[in-house]
């Protein structure tokens, strides 16, 4: 029998991981198909039933459901205990276990350029959702220090005490500021939406140089402004692409306990930018 996926979320018409993993299971044979299926917020109980009608065999959660579908597990893996958000479900007779791949996909992109983390100071702009898996990520890697720039003062508050907890050391500084200290960080990672359909940049980049390494996970436009300056100040750059894939690639090796192909699924998702 076919197995049906999905990513649920709202809104989930642009999701790029229909295609992603339909290509996947396309390019192994596999007799499996990938559907988005938009459940507002407030609905995500109901939504969750409808897909167990269907024994899905698994789903992907997006934007607003993360934190709010980790109630309705029935199991989660460590990493989506630590991070308090899930992005990955299988399901298994009705039973759903939880995991979050998006820790895995932010530091696969670092790990496939060997570059060192240990011992190094980061600076994250950002402190929703995302920035805490990254915050887990990074606390994995041995970072010396983290300080967080954010608009909401209080939302990285929050981020720096939940670092703190993960042995972390953590301050905070704001967007202003973070421009005119960029330089002391080896790391500068955008968490925030900022730079979503050619935005401006969040933080200044005038201070970025030749040896900052520059992630910005926002994946849409591939060239984010924050991307286009840094380059321009020969910084090595990481695409907010690259950790959708990572993200995508460890999702579909959970639910089909095969390795990912990765050309397949990257080729994909580059065409549809
Ligand atoms: P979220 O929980 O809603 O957090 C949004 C963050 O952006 C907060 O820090 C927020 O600051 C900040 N922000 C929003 N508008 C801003 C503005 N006008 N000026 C300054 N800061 C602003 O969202 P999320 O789930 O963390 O996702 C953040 C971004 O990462 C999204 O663009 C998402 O598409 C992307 N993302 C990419 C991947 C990937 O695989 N590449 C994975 C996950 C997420 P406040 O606290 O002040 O509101």
């Amino acid at each position: 029998m076919t197995k049906t996926y999905a990513v649920i979320g709202d809104p989930i018409d642009h999701s790029l991981s229909p295609a992603i993993h339909n290509a996947a299971f396309g390019f192994l044979g596999l007799d499996c198909t990938y559907i988005a299926y938009r459940i507002p917020k407030g609905e995500l109980a109901q939504g969750i039933e409808a897909l167990k009608k269907i024994q899905i065999a698994g789903f992907n959660v997006t934007i607003p459901h993360k934190i709010e579908m980790m109630k309705l597990l029935n199991e989660a893996d460590e990493n989506c205990k630590t991070i308090g958000a899930t992005n990955t479900v299988v399901n298994e007779n009705g039973v759903l276990k939880g995991y979050n791949t998006d820790m895995d996909g932010f530091l696969d992109p670092i790990k496939k350029r060997n570059i060192e983390c240990k011992d190094c100071n980061v600076l994250l702009v950002g402190a929703g959702g995302a920035a805490r898996a990254i915050v887990v990520g990074f606390s994995k890697m041995k970072v010396h220090k983290i300080t967080i720039a954010n608009r909401t003062k209080q939302k990285a508050d929050e981020l720096i005490k939940f670092a703190n907890k993960l042995g972390l050391e953590s301050d905070y500084t704001d967007l202003d500021n973070a421009g005119n200290i960029v330089g002391k960080y080896k790391f500068v990672v955008n968490a925030t939406s900022v730079g979503l359909k050619g935005s401006a940049s969040p933080i200044s980049t005038r201070a970025i140089t030749k040896d900052s390494i520059v992630y910005d996970i926002v994946y849409m436009p591939v060239e984010t402004e924050l991307i286009e300056q840094s380059k321009k100040q020969g910084a090595t750059i990481i695409y907010g692409w690259e950790m959708l894939l990572g993200q995508a690639m460890r999702s579909f090796e959970i639910w089909t306990k095969r390795p990912a192909p990765y050309e397949a699924m990257k080729l994909t998702l580059l065409g549809r930018f």
